[in-house]
């Protein structure tokens, strides 16, 4: 993903400006951060040339659920740019997932069969230093910068994709608008039988599901479902709670992926905890994630041997479905692989 830009201010409805002030008021100056933490003795190990290239950005509700004077805080942990991004790092490279092979059309990436991801837009509300598209060139590369016009048009043309995501960035940083624009163009696609979207702002501004977006949901002729994306515990609170139930109430399907981090959910406590804290909200646990080997993200590797290790702790301590299965992503694989 790209460092991302506010979308733009003008001519929106209220509700939508709402979710927008949010967005342009997240921190961004990390050692801000860290004094709101009371934690600038942390400041020694901030990196500048890591914020340089993956500037921190982190909205303010998200930043209320990190804890206060602990160095150690997982939520903090995951977009605090530090010195150990620097370290080099054998193996790990710019484009770990093979994205730029699979490129079906500007945005479209289509690496399995009857699916088709989009690469809707580069913007985060949040940038999670572990990201593995903190490389990727997206500039012009994504799906809504030509009003959809290549997307639409491969997706028309191949008759065998039955499901289409939407990915970025975060596509629910576009506008309610935008977005309708996008389905709209596409209900005439009869081949089209499902609507996925793979989103964090449910768990980081939570704000965005506004009425808007779920009239828009609630309106849309396939059964819906939504990607959620919270790794620890502690990044679920009422306001994420309430925007779950809120969207299931529209109808959608709500599952959780989970990237694997060291020193953020590496134990058995912390991914059970996770679990059991989603299917309280209604969230079903989907995806672990082994890490993307990207540059700079070496020092949050889990090695394979231990990731086992806890799924089957898991398996031994959770019912069935809730346990995330685990797997990596492989460039040129025809899915996800399982470990
Ligand atoms: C992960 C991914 C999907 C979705 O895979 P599922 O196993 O269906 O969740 C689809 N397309 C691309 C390009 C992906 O990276
Ligand atoms: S929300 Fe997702 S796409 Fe955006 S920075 Fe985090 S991991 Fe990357």
């Amino acid at each position: 993903m790209i460092p991302a830009s506010a979308p733009t201010p003008q001519q929106v409805p209220p509700a939508e400006a709402d979710w927008r002030r949010l967005w342009r008021e997240a921190i961004r100056d990390p050692r801000a951060l860290l004094t709101r933490l009371d934690l600038d003795s942390l400041a020694a190990r901030l990196s500048d040339s890591a914020a340089r290239q993956f500037p921190l950005r982190v909205p303010e509700g998200f930043v209320a659920r990190m804890r206060k004077g602990d160095p150690a805080d997982p939520l903090l942990r995951q977009v605090l740019p530090i010195d150990d991004e620097d370290l080099p790092a054998p193996g790990f490279s710019l484009d770990a997932v093979g994205d730029l092979a699979s490129r079906g059309a500007r945005g479209v990436l289509h690496k399995y069969q009857g699916r088709a991801l989009l690469v809707a837009t580069g913007s985060c509300a949040i940038h999670c230093r572990y990201c593995f598209r903190r490389h990727f060139p997206y500039g012009e590369e994504t799906a809504a910068a030509d009003d959809w016009r290549d997307a639409i048009d491969y997706l028309r043309q191949d008759t065998s994709i039955t499901e289409v995501l939407l990915s970025g960035g975060d596509p629910l940083s576009l506008a309610t608008g935008k977005l309708r624009s996008f389905t709209d163009a596409i209900t005439s696609l009869s081949h089209i039988r499902r609507l996925r979207l793979h989103t964090r702002l449910p768990v980081v501004l939570p704000e965005r599901i506004d009425d808007q977006a779920l009239d828009w949901l609630a309106s849309l002729p396939w059964p819906v479902t939504m990607v959620i994306h919270a790794n620890h515990g502690n990044e679920i609170d009422a306001s994420v709670a309430a925007a779950c139930a809120r969207l299931r109430q529209a109808g959608v399907t709500l599952l959780n992926q989970a990237v694997l981090l060291r020193g953020v959910n590496d134990s058995t406590a912390a991914l059970a905890d996770l679990s059991e804290r989603l299917f309280d909200i209604g969230v079903l646990p989907y995806y672990l994630h082994q890490l993307d080997r990207v540059a700079g993200v070496q020092h949050f590797e889990v090695s394979d041997r231990r990731a086992r290790d806890l799924s089957r702790q898991l398996i031994a301590r959770l019912p069935g479905y809730l346990v995330p299965r685990l797997v990596r992503e492989t460039a040129g694989a025809a899915s996800k692989t399982p470990l």
